[in-house]
């Protein structure tokens, strides 16, 4: 197989408006004889489904909440960047471009991360035109604030509920096409399985998790914008029932996963409080603006922070990097406390934690500046912690929080299976091995409202579609697998809670292929998932039925998915003899303890091909060109 990435051709600040023109266009009156069907109403997916059903398709759009709104985009705090330079800070269009490929280490395609810069403007005003409260400077701007990775402010944020605000403006976008009739949306419907036809992918199967009944939804070419999957670490700061099933469906239906390696993992995280817990909560990487970093310069200082004086304190982050300080790249910010807490330099209970302080920004400008700018995130902080953020730093940790790979797609946010487009988080673009903060947001909306309504219409407008009934036998074929995976999962009847599987498939993951992997680590890893996989089918528990609503039978279905997953994790990051980004082998770094990339050999995408249950993946891979940002030692000294 030969990934084609579809690049066009020319200087990178033409190709997307050349590729633009030279796509063919369905003209209006044929748009409505085409159905497209959109899994996930997140960011990515509620503004792709209502851009389309805007355009005059016909759009399905279903996810698994009660409703759109409840996707796990709500929970981003931070922000969204675009490079509008409202403060003449010298930001641009090519700025978050350098940027934005140096902070995935090189390893995004240059063009993808050129369009999305060029397109995130766009975004914003779209955002405002539907009413996005951002916040605003006094004259009526829209303000913006910085964040990791950057020296220039281009993140425009609505306080602490970012996510939240920005989901309002796709769902009501959405809400309105669902009210035309043009969207037709079904709550509470969990895709299990995609339905390729003729090779081309023309439906997915769905369960419906009042009802229990399975249902199979048809049309021209199939959205995944399904979210990411680091929940596949049992603890992380995503949404509980963020997963992978659907991507991975597609996976074994014979979609490329690209980079499945490459994980983030968030510096700023509330520590872990006990063995009970099964999420995380994640303070917002905004937070570092106006928090300073530090741990005491003494080992086991068990002191109240405010009893440490300011010469017995190592703020090691503006120690160590003194250009960007506190606001170095996540990858960077998380390896540096992990390395402070194993020195033996933690605080707290747990001396897993590094302090965020806000004492010198409430002495500079005022308690009241800093709760209207992060007041729901410190409310937040007090309420899980009992501790004040106003009167004594917050106590944070990494953990992980976002997942850069996801299945592969071309430049048209198509995978190989012909109608197939993933976008969003559960693609494998634009950043690369880390992603910066606040470009999540950026990339799914962009994905959503921007890229996908183009190309979408140049595959319909040149493709040729036979009809695909519900007697085709490609439909009968994943109806049935779906069936039987469900059969076989209540068969087993086993003595251990699908909950707990998952619990020891998060540590084999966090102790092996967590922020810092090792030759000998990931093998084990590997050997461990797979025996953990065994046990699983002859030994889960899962209670209920299939004819009704049955959390636990979803969670096992998403458990054993996740179970494969993590090997695959496991086995990409093996491979990769090199350290980049969110991927650090311990094997591969500077002597000051920076990630050391091996250009040469690593600089691709890492696209794994399902061969068959109990075989080894097919590894493929398409090649990186730096024309632009040339590759170099990434430093934030
Ligand atoms: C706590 C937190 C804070 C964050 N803060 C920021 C920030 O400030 N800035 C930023 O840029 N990024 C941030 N991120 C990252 C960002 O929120 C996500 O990457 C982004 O929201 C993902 O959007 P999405 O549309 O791709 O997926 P999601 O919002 O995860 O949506 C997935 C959708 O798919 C549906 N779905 C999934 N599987 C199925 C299935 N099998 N069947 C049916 N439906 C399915 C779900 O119901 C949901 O509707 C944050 C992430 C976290 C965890």
């Amino acid at each position: 197989m030969t990934l084609d990435a579809k690049i066009p051709s020319g200087p990178i600040e033409k190709k997307w408006d050349a590729h633009r023109f030279n796509m063919k266009l369905v003209n209006p009156a044929n748009k409505r004889k085409y159905t497209i069907i959109v899994v996930g109403t997140g960011l990515a997916g509620a503004s792709a489904a209502a851009s389309l059903a805007e355009l005059g398709y016909n759009v399905i759009s279903l996810c698994y909440h009660e409703s759109p709104r409840r996707a796990h985009s709500i929970a981003a705090q931070g922000g969204i960047n675009a490079p509008k330079n409202y403060t003449n800070d010298g930001d641009s269009v090519y700025r978050l471009f350098y940027d934005t490929v140096k902070g995935g280490d090189y390893r995004a395609r240059e063009a993808n991360v050129y369009r999305l810069a060029q397109v995130s403007g766009n975004v914003i005003d779209q955002c405002v035109a539907q009413g996005v409260p951002f916040g605003r400077e006094y004259g009526g701007m829209l303000d913006n604030r910085s964040f990791g990775g950057a020296q220039v402010s281009r993140t425009f944020y609505a306080r602490g509920q970012t996510g939240q605000q920005l989901l309002l403006g796709a769902y009501s976008a959405l809400a309105r096409q669902i009210n035309t009739g043009k969207v037709k949306y079904y709550a509470r419907r969990d895709m299990l399985d995609v339905i390729i036809a003729d090779g081309q992918a023309r439906g997915i199967v769905a369960r419906n998790l009042v009802t229990g009944e399975l249902e199979t939804y048809l049309g021209n070419a199939v959205v995944l914008a399904t979210g990411g999957y680091g929940n596949v670490f049992y603890l992380s700061t995503n949404a509980k029932a963020s997963n992978a099933t659907a991507i991975w469906r597609a996976y074994k239906r014979g979609a490329l996963f690209a980079n499945p390696c490459f994980t983030q993992i968030h510096p700023t995280c509330i520590p872990q409080a006990g063995d009970f817990q099964s999420k995380l909560t994640l303070m917002s990487e905004s937070l570092r603006n106006d928090g300073r970093i530090w741990v005491p310069k003494k080992k086991g200082d068990t002191r109240n922070p405010a009893d440490i004086p300011e010469d017995e304190r190592d703020y090691y982050l503006e120690r160590l990097y003194p250009s960007f300080g506190n606001l170095v790249p996540r990858d960077v910010a998380s390896r540096r406390a992990k390395d402070m807490c194993d020195k033996g330099y933690g605080v707290g209970p747990t001396k897993l934690a590094v302090y965020l302080d806000f004492a010198d920004a409430i002495k500079r400008t005022s308690k009241e500046s800093i709760a209207e700018k992060y007041g729901n995130l410190f409310d937040m902080y007090h309420e899980i912690t009992a501790e004040d953020p106003y009167k004594t730093p917050m106590r944070i940790y990494p953990a992980v929080h976002y997942t850069m790979g996801g299945l592969w797609v071309d430049y048209n946010l198509m995978s190989n299976v012909p109608g197939l487009y993933v976008i969003g988080e559960a693609n494998f673009s634009d950043h690369g091995a880390n992603r910066l903060g606040a470009s999540a947001l950026m990339q799914g909306l962009a994905d959503g409202y921007f890229i996908l309504p183009y190309t979408i219409g140049d595959y319909l407008a040149t493709t040729q579609f036979k009809a695909v009934p519900d007697a085709h036998p490609a439909v009968a074929e994943a109806r049935g697998a779906t069936q039987d995976r469900i059969a076989r999962l209540l068969a087993i009847k086993g003595k251990r809670t699908p909950d707990d599987f998952h619990k020891a498939l998060g540590q084999i993951m966090w102790n092996n292929v967590g922020m810092g992997r090792n030759e000998k680590g990931l093998q084990e890893a590997m050997k461990q998932i797979a025996a953990l996989r065994e046990e699983f089918w002859k030994d889960v528990n899962v209670v209920g039925t299939a004819g009704d609503l049955n959390a636990e039978l979803e969670r096992a279905g998403r458990i054993a998915d996740f179970l494969e997953l993590g090997e695959l994790l496991a086995r990409d990051a093996h491979y990769r003899e090199e350290s980049c980004g969110g991927h650090f082998r311990e094997e591969h770094q500077t002597d000051e303890g920076e990630a050391q990339r091996n250009d040469k050999k690593f600089s691709y995408v890492a696209a794994w091909e399902h061969a068959g249950d109990g075989k080894e993946p097919k590894l493929h891979k398409e090649q990186l060109e730096f024309e632009y940002v040339k590759p170099s030692q990434r430093s934030y000294k």
